[in-house]
């Protein structure tokens, strides 16, 4: 299977600050779904910025969809984009629009007509569950539903990959296992998802790979030894 995602010795400093990433290898096979684990202020976010071209890496080969990022000017960056799906923690959603416009919004940057920005934004509520809340405002919603806005909004434009940084958060227990089935689905049908959390013991009950970075290096985990780690805490 192709790589969608493919880290060669990749480095990052943030400015002349310390070195956050330290010579990371690794690859996301396309179709696939994976966890990228690690404490607080491991470099997961790093890692997910410098796949998306939010920052460019010190040192290191990127290739993402098989493009090497070093060779993506900065004109190109926003149609390299457009391949990728982000979500975060905060989904930072307008909320002086309603969930309709807030997932429109991707579409409508990209120039849909509106018949067909109806029918995708329609189609990517349904699939968070949120059909009937399309006319709601942000700040009506829990913190999950606001959640699966941020999640429609990522993926209305169909992208290939799909990059989440803790989503699960600010979500309970319940909430937070739904936005993981929720990833589930996407990649059962064929998007490539790569999840940043700590929510260990959540994912230690999914079958996918996990990518474990502890102080900006990769290290081999089982899901075991993560919980065992997070016990100990
Ligand atoms: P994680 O997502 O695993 O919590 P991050 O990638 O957010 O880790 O952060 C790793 C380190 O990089 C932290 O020490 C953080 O303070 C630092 N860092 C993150 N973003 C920036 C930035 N824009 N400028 C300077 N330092 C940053």
């Amino acid at each position: 299977m192709a790589d969608i995602i493919h880290f060669h010795r990749v480095s990052h400093r943030y400015g002349d600050g310390p070195q956050i990433i330290s010579d990371v290898s690794f690859t996301l096979r396309k179709g696939e779904m994976a966890f990228l684990t690690g404490p607080s202020g491991a470099g997961k976010s790093t890692l997910l910025r410098l796949t998306a071209l939010l920052a460019r890496p010190t040192r290191g080969q990127i290739v993402v969809e098989g493009r090497n990022l070093a060779d993506i000017k900065p004109r190109e960056i926003p149609a390299f984009r457009r391949q990728i799906g982000l979500t975060f923690q905060n989904p930072s959603l307008l909320n002086d629009r309603s969930v309709f416009d807030n997932v429109a919004l991707p579409l409508l940057i990209r120039g849909h007509s509106g018949e067909d920005i109806g029918r995708r934004v329609r189609a990517a509520l349904d699939a968070v569950g949120l059909l009937p809340k399309e006319k709601a405002f942000p700040l009506t919603l829990s913190g999950g539903e606001q959640q699966r806005v941020g999640i429609a909004r990522a993926v209305v434009a169909k992208p290939p990959l799909l990059l989440a940084d803790e989503p699960t958060g600010n979500l309970d227990p319940h909430m937070a296992l739904e936005v993981m089935q929720l990833f589930m689905r996407f990649n059962e049908v064929g998007v490539s998802v790569l999840v940043a959390t700590h929510a260990v013991s959540l994912i230690s009950r999914l079958p996918h790979r996990v990518i474990h970075i502890e102080h900006g290096s990769l290290e081999q985990r089982r899901k075991a030894e993560l919980m065992e780690k997070t016990i100990e805490f």
